[in-house]
């Protein structure tokens, strides 16, 4: 009967690490005709490390640039906020904890360090600030092509440095994407990112790109999707969660879990980016045995 085909798939898939909430969401899994990707911690490990501090003059030093950042980022747990913190830790770089917190969503944090009013942000967010020169886009740009992120340290309108982060692919990550073309399927990863990161981290992967995404402009991202496409969205299920709502699937991947299985339609409890075409043949299997 259809219920015990439906039930038998379900617990075949939870066995599994695959959770699907019921018969509807494997229909809609089953006809996904473009999977879209949240890019950090998703295809993406989530852990990036960091991997150059430049101070932007002679009057700032490296532990200077960090020790700032660190205070600023003390305010937020953005996988960026950990790992500059783990490397002012790992390099012993003391720092005080900034007052005032407040994240910029999409943007970066800024908080009060000694008084200062201090900022950890995005290119292009320092930009809108006015605090960006020339000389420092160059330096930025080439940063970027080497697929890390650079975030901008400045204070009082002024930088104080750069700092580079790189957020590497998860291993299964090639493997996924191929598979989902083996069903013939299309994926394309959604991020927040600037587009020359998201390019260097995407090209090796063979997967399309939106970048510089706001979370709004996700969701129109993905109301623009789903006008033409079967969409599953796959994310971490906490920042992604109006995201993974707008999908016709929002599938959460990542430690997460259980806020996750509040907003989402399925979770991949495995972390791995080849389950994604795992739990379609096997969505696509159940409805077959129905027909
Ligand atoms: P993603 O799509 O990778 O999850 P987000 O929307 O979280 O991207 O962030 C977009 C960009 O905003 C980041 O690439 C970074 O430049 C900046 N940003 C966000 N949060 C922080 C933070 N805590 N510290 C520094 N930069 C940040
Ligand atoms: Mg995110």
């Amino acid at each position: 009967s259809v219920p015990a085909s439906i039930a038998s798939s379900l617990s075949t898939g939870a066995r599994r690490g695959l959770l699907l909430k019921g018969g509807a969401v494997i229909e809609s899994t089953a006809k996904a005709s473009l999977v879209t990707f949240d890019k950090t911690g998703t295809l993406t490990a989530g852990k990036p490390v960091v991997t150059d501090v430049q101070a932007a003059a002679d009057d700032h030093d490296e532990a200077d640039v960090v020790a700032l950042a660190a205070s600023v980022e003390a305010g937020s747990s953005h996988p960026l906020a950990e790992a500059v913190l783990s490397h002012a830790e790992s390099r012993h770089i003391a720092f005080s904890q900034g007052a005032d917190a407040r994240v910029i969503a999409g943007h970066g944090v800024e908080a009060s360090v000694d008084g200062h009013r201090s900022y950890v942000g995005s290119p292009r967010y320092a930009e809108d600030q006015g605090v960006l020169t020339e000389a420092l886009k160059t330096r930025i740009a080439a940063l970027e092509e080497q697929g890390k992120t650079a975030v901008v340290v400045f204070r009082d309108g002024a930088i104080v440095g750069l700092i580079a982060m790189r957020d590497e692919p998860r291993t299964d990550a090639i493997d996924g994407i191929k598979d989902l073309q083996a069903l013939g399927i299309r994926s394309v990863m959604l991020t927040g990112d600037n587009p020359r990161t998201a390019k260097a981290i995407a090209d090796p992967l063979g997967i399309e790109f939106q970048a510089g995404l706001l979370p709004d402009d996700k969701v129109t991202a993905i109301k623009g999707m789903v006008a033409k496409d079967r969409v599953i969205m796959v994310g971490d299920g906490i920042n992604d969660a109006p995201a993974l709502a707008t999908a016709d699937v929002g599938v959460a991947m990542g430690s997460g879990t259980d806020v996750a299985l509040e907003t989402a339609d399925g979770a991949l409890l495995r972390n791995r980016v080849t389950d994604i075409a795992t739990m379609i043949r096997l969505a696509r299997a159940t409805m077959n045995n129905i027909r």
